[in-house]
């Protein structure tokens, strides 16, 4: 949206460029445009002026791409000599400062017709980079509002990014999210300051301190995209040395724009050198690291490229635009903030859609390692708990001093029941064993220790409440009709309790099972206490 209103809004942000072909310097604010040349020398510490005729018409504006000056004072010059001045100082800004970093000055209206206008800068940085204009009203207001339009969309979606990503970084504890909420925040800070929409809340920052905080907070944001590129990389797609290169030249950058920003006005021309030094270094790091990773088969590498490319590109032009190489306009670090916007946006898009996926994969890995488990622990015809999974489970409640009854279970001659009806029909009289033990076990754990074998694991009863659930167990299977099985299906049973190990009340349950079967199949047997012996619940 923001870059949709940024084309439409191009055209009125243009037009009326004042000729800087007539300038004098003077050591007062006073000043004439007699004698002026369109290249002027020794300004730095004194009042520049640039000398202009009036627009035709009466109802025009004067407006001042906010520039680095120490003041700036406008003089309307009238037909009858009369002479009327507007000013702005740093800190102080009155009404004239508009968003979109630009100065507003409206001539005063008189009887008498303007004839000129001259704009004179205390302390200019650079002549070079003056963009003064003179717009019809109408013309002007709809720039503003285009501009304002512009901006608060795209310090919005800055704003909006900085605060999920921040989320979501602490959320998922992810460096690089965290790196790219740190990037949208000096985004969004350095447009606060270089719009001037922060002079709604702190108006004492006009002029010099806003330059200097958005140089500071551009070079923090050059620094925090490079991290960013660094830590959301796979692993090892990065040589150790460019790694290193891309830190040290983040924390130079860093250094260079704190330097730039409070550091002696005097050499501020070589502070900002020094940050040019650092981002073209940190640039060269940049496209070297992104080119390897691409190669080594980054993902993250090529989505970052091309994520990028775009707020670069327009980096590239607004700068070739403050050098006079590109069609005047003002919308340069305009279209540099919707885009950084923009693609802010959509990178925090393609952070989630990673983190998901992430999260996702690793759920689905978890749940295939759940289901292979139960799997390699559960017998396939019956669906009980084969031998290892009873095994363990008892274990476990032994290991956890917890007293275990086991009642162990062996169907009477069923190699005759196979032998007489088939395999098949066999199968199906041990399922349906399965089930009747799974219907009555209650709190017991069921499960076929092998073969027509079967186990029913409690925990905490005594060995006559065992011995009775047994009972009803055996007369449970005694119960079992298979239409095609015409025999009686029994089993006898071995009840032991107590015991330190599996091995143990195993051991005793299949003796005791022993002593079931040799006194006739189909009844119950208890064993005698285990030694040493586990106090019951009783
Ligand atoms: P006892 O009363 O002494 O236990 O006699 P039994 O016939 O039950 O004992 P035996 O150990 O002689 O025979 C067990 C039979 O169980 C032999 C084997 O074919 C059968 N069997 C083991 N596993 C399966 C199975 O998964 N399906 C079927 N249908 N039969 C099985
Ligand atoms: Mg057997
Ligand atoms: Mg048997």
């Amino acid at each position: 949206m923001a870059l949709l209103l940024l084309l439409v809004g191009a055209p009125v942000l243009a037009g009326g460029l004042v000729r800087t072909d007539c300038f004098t310097v003077s050591e007062v604010a006073r000043s004439s445009p007699a004698g002026c040349t369109a290249t002027p020398a020794g300004y730095h510490d004194r009042w520049l002026w640039l000398h202009a005729a009036a627009a035709p018409g009466r109802d025009w504006r004067a407006t001042v791409r906010h520039s680095r000056f120490d003041a700036l004072v406008v003089v309307f010059r009238y037909a009858d000599g009369v002479e009327m001045r507007q000013s702005v100082g740093t800190g102080d800004f009155g009404s004239h400062w508009r968003i979109g970093g630009k100065l507003a000055f409206d001539p005063p209206l008189r009887h008498a017709a303007l004839t000129g206008v001259s704009f004179g800068f205390r302390n200019l940085a650079s002549h070079e980079l003056l963009r003064v204009r003179l717009m019809p009203t109408r013309a002007a207001d709809r720039g503003e509002s285009v501009a304002t339009l512009i901006a608060g969309a795209a310090m919005a979606l800055l704003g909006f990014a900085a605060a999920y990503n921040l989320g979501v970084g602490a959320g998922a504890r992810r460096r690089a999210v965290l790196w790219h909420a740190a990037w949208a925040a000096c985004v969004l800070g350095w447009g606060l300051l270089w719009t001037q929409v922060a002079l709604f809340l702190a108006p004492a920052l006009a002029g010099r301190p806003a330059v200097q905080g958005s140089i500071f907070l551009a070079s923090c944001a050059i620094a925090c995209a490079g991290q960013f590129f660094v830590s959301s990389l796979e692993r090892d797609v990065l040589p150790r040395w460019l790694a290193t290169i891309l830190n040290i030249s983040a924390l130079a950058i860093v250094a260079a724009g704190a330097y730039a920003a409070i550091g002696p006005r005097a050499q501020m021309a070589l502070a900002e050198d020094l940050v040019g030094l650092a981002v073209l270094s940190s640039a060269v790091a940049l496209v070297a690291g992104i080119t390897v990773a691409i190669r080594r088969g980054s993902r993250m590498a090529r989505d970052f490229a091309l994520s990028w490319a775009v707020p670069v590109l327009a980096v590239v032009w607004t700068y070739v635009g403050n050098r006079g190489l590109t069609p005047d306009d003002d919308s340069g670090q305009l279209l540099v903030l919707a885009l950084c916007a923009l693609q802010t946006v959509g990178l925090s898009l393609i952070v989630s859609h990673r983190l998901a996926s992430v999260r996702r994969e690793r759920r689905e890995a978890r749940e295939r390692e759940a289901a292979l488990r139960a799997l390699a622990d559960t017998d396939p015809l019956t669906g009980l708990l084969n031998r290892r999974g009873f095994v363990s489970r008892v274990e476990t409640a032994l290991a956890a001093d917890r007293p275990v009854g086991l009642i162990l279970l062996d169907l009477d001659h069923f190699k005759s029941i196979n032998d007489r009806f088939g395999h098949a029909a066999g199968d199906r009289v041990l399922s349906a064993v399965a089930g009747a033990l799974n219907a009555h076990a209650g709190e017991g754990t069921v499960g076929r220790l092998g073969g027509e074998e079967f186990g029913v694991a409690v925990i905490g009863l005594p060995i006559a409440a065992l011995a009775r659930l047994a009972d009803r167990l055996r007369r449970a299977i005694a119960g079992i009709a298979i239409a095609e099985v015409s025999a009686e299906v029994t089993a006898s049973f071995g009840v032991a309790a107590g015991g330190e190990t599996f091995e143990s009340l195993y051991r005793a349950a299949d003796q005791t099972l022993y002593r079931a079967k040799a006194q006739g199949r189909d009844r119950v047997a208890i064993a005698e206490p285990i030694d040493p012996p586990l106090a019951l619940v009783s």
